[in-house]
């Protein structure tokens, strides 16, 4: 423990985001540079509690060692916090900039007091380490003969090939794709997460050994396909982390024609334009001088917020089906568990310093998509909806809109990939494998991440990914 009087002596401060105004007129990341001395101070604020619930249970997935680096930070020996942050996970350059940290809800100052900044502290390690130079390429020495297939780059698919090549194993993985990183690259935006960190870390993977095949759609159809029965025969395992790629649909009247579209289908090609020709080749949907609605909420609808206000959009509501909730936890919600509380995020800060409003609406849901007699989108129907989500009669209102963004969520991986293998599925839709074993109903083939659990974090599929490593790794030893 660094200071024991620190968590007394010194108040909770986070990293402040850029301003929020200047922000929005690029897509650079909204972090500003870090603060050596100020992240000591703050890493003095851990207790070094004795039970951490910070780095097991409700909080950090990966069981990341929290105390040990934040007591490491504070005695400024970054290198070896690094190689303590590095034991536990394979990405913190990703989790210290998109992770909710869950770490923090569990954190035993915020019993009565704020948190540590458990998420600041780890960009700032993880970010220190790629400056000095002391995060670089480990290849494995010893190889084992046996080969892995890993379909899907995201988090899980990235965290497992490291994992396998460091046993020594031969990984492959396929992402159908142009580029390598799933939702880091062509998900989460670039204000929340700049590509070459992600290229960074993909470059350093490629170094120690991983192979890389983009544009390899496995189980489809067409010039870039690749046969799921021969990626399985090819292979002694067969990894499938393909994400939960399937969104949930609005079908109200009026859904079909132009105007209303998936977010992922916005957010992609928005970062595929950015990287490709910094949005000059013009393929991407613009939100420029228009009337702009996101229905629904999360991650995924602040990512359209921030988007369409870099596009520079005439007015962004954000329509929220659930109530707006409470300001500290309800009495349901104690710690340590992650608390439900109203947060605003880096894209209703900027929409409420450019139209002087949070453009979040609560308790509101979609009753009709409204166009004119071409079939153009003039906005949407909607009216208000209780706790149990029943109509309230009388609540029925117009919004004008030209361009509406669906992001109500995900509902599970898509099935081509899975048919062949007539895999179980859970009653979600989603590929059936036990979290622990990550054996699906197929002979040598493994699930994780989203697909195995549905949509959830950067940091659970990394740790998904890192078991699930392990489970295979046990299985090519058996089966040597
Ligand atoms: C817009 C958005 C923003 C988000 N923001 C955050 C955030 O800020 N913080 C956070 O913690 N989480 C966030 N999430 C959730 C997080 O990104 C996911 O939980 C995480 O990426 C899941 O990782 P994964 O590896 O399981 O799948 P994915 O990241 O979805 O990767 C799956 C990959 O598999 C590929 N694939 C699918 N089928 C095939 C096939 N047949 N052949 C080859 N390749 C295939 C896909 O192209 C994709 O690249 C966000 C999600 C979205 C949609
Ligand atoms: S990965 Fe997330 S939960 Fe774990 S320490 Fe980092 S911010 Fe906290």
């Amino acid at each position: 423990m660094g200071k024991p009087t620190g968590f007394k002596e010194f108040k909770r401060k986070t990293e402040p985001y850029r301003d929020a105004m200047a922000r929005t007129l690029d897509f650079k990341e909204i972090y500003t540079p870090h603060d050596a001395t100020h992240l000591s101070t703050q890493g003095a604020r851990c207790m070094d509690c004795g039970v951490p619930f910070c780095q097991s249970g409700d909080g950090c997935p990966v069981y990341n060692l929290i105390p040990e680096w934040n007591d490491l930070v504070y005695n400024n020996r970054w290198k070896e916090a690094l190689e303590r942050l590095h034991k536990t996970n394979n990405f913190p350059e990703f989790t210290g900039r998109v992770c909710p940290a869950p770490c923090e809800g569990a954190c035993v100052l915020g019993v009565n007091e704020p948190a540590v900044t458990i998420k600041n502290i780890e960009c700032a390690i993880a970010d220190r380490g790629f400056d000095e130079g002391w995060v670089v390429a480990n290849p494995p020495s010893v190889r084992s003969g046996k080969k892995v297939a890993v379909v899907g780059s995201g988090p899980a698919g990235l965290a497992a090939a490291a994992q396998l090549n460091l046993a020594g194993h031969e990984v492959t993985v396929y992402e159908r794709d142009d580029r390598i990183g799933g939702l880091l690259m062509y998900g989460i935006p670039n204000m929340k997460l700049e590509k070459d960190v992600v290229d960074r870390r993909v470059n350093l993977l490629k170094e120690e050994g991983v192979k890389f095949v983009v544009n390899a759609n496995v189980g489809g159809t067409g010039a870039n396909a690749i046969a799921i029965d021969s990626l399985v025969a090819d292979n002694d395992a067969v990894l499938l982390a393909t994400g939960a790629t399937t969104p949930r649909d609005l079908k109200i009247p009026n859904r079909e024609g132009d105007g209303i579209h998936f977010a992922m289908e916005f957010l992609l090609k928005n970062t595929k334009s950015l990287l490709d020709s910094n949005l000059e080749d013009g393929a991407y949907i613009s939100a420029k001088d228009k009337n702009v609605i996101v229905i629904g909420g999360g991650d995924t609808g602040t990512d359209c917020i921030g988007t369409s206000l870099r596009h520079g959009c005439k007015s962004l509501v954000n329509f929220e089906i659930m109530p707006r909730p409470a300001d500290s936890r309800p009495a349901d919600n104690p710690w340590p568990l992650w608390p439900k509380i109203y947060r605003v995020d880096y894209g209703h800060e900027e929409a409420a310093k450019r139209f002087g409003a949070d453009p979040r609406v609560y308790s509101v849901s979609g009753k009709e998509f409204v166009r004119d007699e071409n079939g153009k989108l003039l906005g949407i129907k909607t009216v208000e909806v209780d706790g149990s989500f029943k109509e309230v009669p009388g609540t029925e209102k117009f919004w004008e809109a030209d361009i509406i963004f669906l992001s109500m969520g995900f509902l599970g991986p898509e099935h081509y990939v899975s048919k062949p293998l007539a895999l179980e599925l859970d009653p979600r839709s989603n590929y059936k494998a036990d979290y622990g074993s990550f054996q699906t109903s197929a002979n040598k083939v493994f699930a994780a991440g989203d697909c195995r659990r549905g949509q959830s974090l950067v940091v659970r599929a990394i740790d998904e990914g890192r078991l699930a490593a392990e489970q295979i790794c046990k299985f090519l030893s058996a089966s040597a």
